[in-house]
Parts: C-alpha cells; structure tokens; sequence
C-alpha cells in the first residue's frame, strides 16, 4: 500500500481549484501522487474501502474537469487516472505525454520526459488532444522476463 504522505500542496491545489478540502479528496491526491503508474478506479476502491464509490466517482470527475487528474484506458478498456504535470486547466487538458501500457502487470506509466515528435496534420484538421500510446514490457516485467 503506497504511504500516504501529509503534503499541504495538495490542500493549496484543491484551494486554487475551488474545491473544498474534504478529506477524501486529499487522499486520493496523495494516493496517486505517490505512485509512478496510473491507478484505476477498482484499485482505488481497494485502498479507501471507507469511501464509497459515488462519493470517489464524483471526485475522479470533478478533479478531472478541473485539470488536475488525467484519464487513460489502459489495454482491457478500463479507466485509469493520474496527476496532471503538465499545464493543465479547467476543460483544457495538456497531457501531450506517452502513456506506457504493460501487457504483463497491467501498470499505465506517464512518461513524461520524452520529447515527442510533432505531428504536422492535413491542412484543416485541428488537434485538440494528443493520445500517445505504446504497450509491452515495463523495466520491471522485463527484467523479470529476462531472469526466467
Ligand atoms: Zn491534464
Ligand atoms: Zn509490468
Ligand atoms: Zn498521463
């Protein structure tokens, strides 16, 4: 279980936000920020079973419309949530990063310190969201692949 650390930045965030600081919802910042993959819903069910899952629905959705959590489906189609580094605003989400899907462990990393290669499209089309997407074998899967 990823420790949960006593961080008032999130207590700003959720200030700068507008949100009230309500207990939950500064634990489900301080569970995400502490681990380096995306988490999904299940999982964060799993690690806060005193909060019921309405109540973590509406904080996955109003963090996400805020800008702060970013959503990424990872390969059996489940939604998966993660910090948002990037310059993210309210309806305006910058999360132009790699997201790294393990077939073996099913973790979703951020990658997002790569410099990614722009992408010159057809005249008239207009991006307003970038989904970069690669799967296979995370450091630690492969490194376990590579002891068998
Ligand atoms: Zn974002
Ligand atoms: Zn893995
Ligand atoms: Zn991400």
């Amino acid at each position: 279980m990823p420790q949960v650390q006593n961080d008032n930045r999130f207590e700003h965030l959720l200030d700068h936000h507008h949100l009230k600081k309500t207990g939950p919802r500064l634990r489900v910042l301080s569970m995400m920020s502490s681990k380096n993959t995306a988490t999904s819903q299940p999982d964060l069910e799993n690690l806060m079973h005193d909060v019921d899952r309405v109540t973590l629905y509406r904080i996955l959705n109003v963090f996400e419309e805020k800008g702060i959590i970013h959503k990424v489906f990872d390969l059996n189609g489940t939604a998966n949530y993660a910090i948002c580094h990037s310059n993210c605003e309210e309806h305006n989400h910058q999360d132009e990063h790699l997201h790294f899907n393990c077939t073996v462990c099913n973790n979703v990393y951020c990658l997002n310190d790569l410099n990614l290669p722009s992408i010159n499209l057809p005249a008239g089309f207009k991006a307003e969201n970038f989904t970069l997407y690669a799967s296979g074998l995370c450091p630690k899967c492969s490194k376990k692949e590579n002891k068998k």
